[in-house]
């Protein structure tokens, strides 16, 4: 007998989509051109990125010309930190502030910053994983070259009061860039209404593969490259795109943004079903971090008397995969 498999580990990845797929596999096969070439293969692979672009900038409320495609949101996340550090430092601003609970790849790209001259300022969150932005206030200093804060963390998915963080930091003239990987395609966001000035995502969030990204900058603020090579992306990421991989972020990305604040009310009941049940069931239950302030498709709860990994083996004999913490640090 076949083993029903109940995946419940999409904040880790998740599966691609039909739609992406399709979307994806002409230039997988025939359309292989590389779109910086002159020949006509190379002009359906250079629409198709562009195409890409566009849709992914009208998903997200941006222009086209501020979304940048990376290998995934780590890189997203390094470039923003690392190019904005790198910049502001020869104002001589080296304060850079993020928060205690961010995602592996903004906290080792601090701590990278740190031993290389820079001064971090590791803000606290509270009890319901939640940052006061008054705290933020108080940290900035005109020293201050960039507040990265992360949109909704990836472990208990808690959602930052981004709209109160990024009206300080443009009150204080400092950039503000948001890990949005956990985000993008679960909250409505539109980048034309708020103060972000730089945002990162990754593709297998969304049901899109893995192996991509997107760096959305700004318009109106400065950045650097990272890596030196050709002319790709305005010059500022080199490296020949990943044109069926970028395709098929923005058909995902379309498909997620669709009706999003229908599909999170539904996302929602059901999380709030599978809540209840487990009260219900067992005893000695915490949840883990706001309620309210917390992705639709998030659920984070302690269970007393009981090791994370046991139980997490346990449910795998079920047929469950579920996670005791982000895949990230799993070896740590
Ligand atoms: N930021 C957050 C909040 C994440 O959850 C993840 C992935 O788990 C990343 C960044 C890194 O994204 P990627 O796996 O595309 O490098």
């Amino acid at each position: 007998m076949t083993r029903k498999l109940i995946y419940v580990d999409n904040a880790a990845t998740t599966k691609i989509s039909e739609d992406c797929l399709k979307a994806m596999m002409p230039y997988l096969t025939e359309e292989y051109g590389n779109p910086s070439s002159i020949y006509s293969i190379a002009h359906t692979a250079k629409f198709a990125l562009e195409n890409a672009r566009a849709k992914i900038a009208k998903s997200l409320g941006a222009n086209p010309q501020e979304i940048y495609f990376t290998s995934c949101g780590t890189e997203s996340n390094n470039w923003a930190i690392k190019a904005v550090a790198y910049l502001k430092a020869k104002e001589g601003k080296k304060n850079i502030i993020t928060t205690s609970f961010e995602h592996h790849s903004v906290l080792n790209a601090a701590k990278h910053l740190e031993k290389n001259g820079f001064n971090v300022t590791y803000l606290p969150v509270n009890q319901d994983g939640v940052l006061n932005p008054k705290d933020l206030e108080k940290a900035l200093n005109e020293n201050t070259a960039l507040v990265s804060i992360m949109y909704a963390n990836n472990e208990i998915g808690t959602i930052q009061n981004i709209g109160a963080i990024s009206k300080i930091c443009k009150e204080h003239s400092v950039v503000f860039h948001t890990d949005a990987v956990q985000a993008v395609g679960h909250v409505k966001i539109d980048l034309s209404e708020e103060n972000i000035d730089m945002l990162s995502m990754s593709g297998h969030k969304i049901n899109a593969p893995k192996g991509v990204g997107v760096l959305y900058v700004k318009k109106s603020t400065k950045i650097t490259n990272l890596m030196h090579g050709g002319g790709q992306e305005r010059t500022l990421r080199p490296g020949t795109e990943n044109v069926a991989y970028i395709v098929g972020l923005a058909a995902a990305l379309q498909n997620a943004t669709k009706n999003i604040c229908e599909k999170e009310n539904k996302v929602k009941i059901l999380r709030d079903m599978l809540l209840t049940g487990i009260i219900k069931n067992i005893k000695k239950v915490h949840i883990n971090g706001s309620l309210e302030s917390r992705l639709a498709g998030n659920l984070n709860i302690s269970f007393e008397g009981i090791e994370g990994e046991s139980l997490l083996l346990m449910l795998d004999s079920y047929g469950i995969c579920a996670s005791s913490g982000s895949a990230c640090t799993s070896n740590s």
